[in-house]
């Protein structure tokens, strides 16, 4: 008989935590029915991303009664790209799988990703076949792939998101990026190894609100376009050579109106070459300055997160 590729291996699920009373229980219950029926051994664990209403109580009382069930509590909210790092620190088992907690990510899907991990993928990303958000969350999402996409060396799949199943091996790189402003999903993607992926229909959200907000969005579009691309600085040079080519244009209209001896009173060229010129030199500090504020924060080293307590990891 063929041996069982599962045995004497541990599953470990990394779920981020925020805001989400009135998911946790039924979300908790619905991995550990999928987990606990199809492997040996297994942990759930739950970062609790400085929840304010009463998520980290409904955790703690879970916790009591099933110790595969751990809990990452963090000193404040950190994010939730940060809480998933802390899930990849200190996940244990032979694959780690992250997935949301407010069960748009359904828990029923794992056992697909787990196969395509016994088929030898290191990287299992689940797909957005369809998702039920808002028309402004798929429209921004979209034209922010398209764009990334197009700026990119290597490709960030679309449709991805956060609900993928990594190799032991991959979470050890992973471990080892220090980086601060983080895009998960290209960090995944840029490691390598063998990448599969497996389709699912995204839910709705069964409670509650998203956590994020545009800004929020926003800030993580940002890291994908600066942590993964060249793209502000190649647009820094693209304004530059654009400003001289206007000067040359301009440089030519004057010289030809000189010698033709028309007085022009050139006050609305000036100003034009003036602001013009001014909202160049604005722009192109902006990206500097960009730049320069991820340096030092990278500089400054200070840790992705701040853990206040821990339930249910053996002492070590
Ligand atoms: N989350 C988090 N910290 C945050 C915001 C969100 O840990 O600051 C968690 C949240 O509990 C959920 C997941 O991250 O499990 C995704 O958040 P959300 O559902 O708000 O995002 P969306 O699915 O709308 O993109
Ligand atoms: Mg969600």
């Amino acid at each position: 008989m063929k041996q069982n590729p599962l045995s004497g291996k541990m599953i470990s699920i990394v779920a981020p935590v925020y805001n989400e009373e009135a998911n946790i229980a039924v979300f908790v219950e619905r991995v550990v029915e999928v987990t606990k029926k199809n492997y040996e051994a297994y942990e759930l664990i739950l970062i609790n991303d400085g929840s304010k209403d009463s998520s980290l109580e409904k955790m703690l009382a879970i916790a009591a009664d099933n110790k595969n069930v751990k809990i990452v509590n963090f000193a404040r909210n950190f994010g939730h790209q940060s809480a998933i790092s802390a899930g990849w620190d200190f996940a244990q088992g032979d694959a780690v799988i992250t997935l949301d907690s407010d069960l748009q990510d359904q828990p029923e899907l794992i056992p697909e990703l787990v196969n395509k991990w016994t088929q030898g993928f290191q990287v299992v990303n689940a797909v957005r076949k369809t998702r039920k958000d808002g028309w402004l969350k798929r429209t921004t999402a979209k034209v922010f792939y398209k764009f990334l996409n197009s700026i990119l060396t290597s490709k960030i799949p679309e449709n991805v998101g956060d609900y993928r199943l990594l190799d032991k091996r991959v979470v050890d790189v992973l471990r080892q990026i220090t980086e601060r402003d983080r895009y998960i999903r290209g960090l995944t993607n840029w490691v390598g190894f063998r990448q599969a992926f497996v389709e699912f229909d995204r839910d709705k959200r069964i409670a509650g609100k998203t956590n994020y907000s545009i800004g929020k969005m926003f800030n993580l579009a940002l890291n994908g376009i600066f942590s993964f691309s060249d793209f502000p600085r190649k647009l820094a040079h693209l304004a530059w050579l654009f400003s001289v080519f206007i000067t040359m244009v301009l440089l030519v209209y004057a010289t030809v109106l000189h010698y033709m001896g028309i007085n022009t009173p050139g006050w609305t060229s000036q100003v034009f070459i003036m602001l013009c010129f001014s909202s160049i030199q604005l722009f192109l500090l902006a990206i500097v300055l960009e730049y320069v504020s991820r340096t030092y924060r990278e500089v400054q080293a200070r840790p992705l997160y701040v853990v206040a307590d821990k339930v249910n990891f053996d002492k070590k």
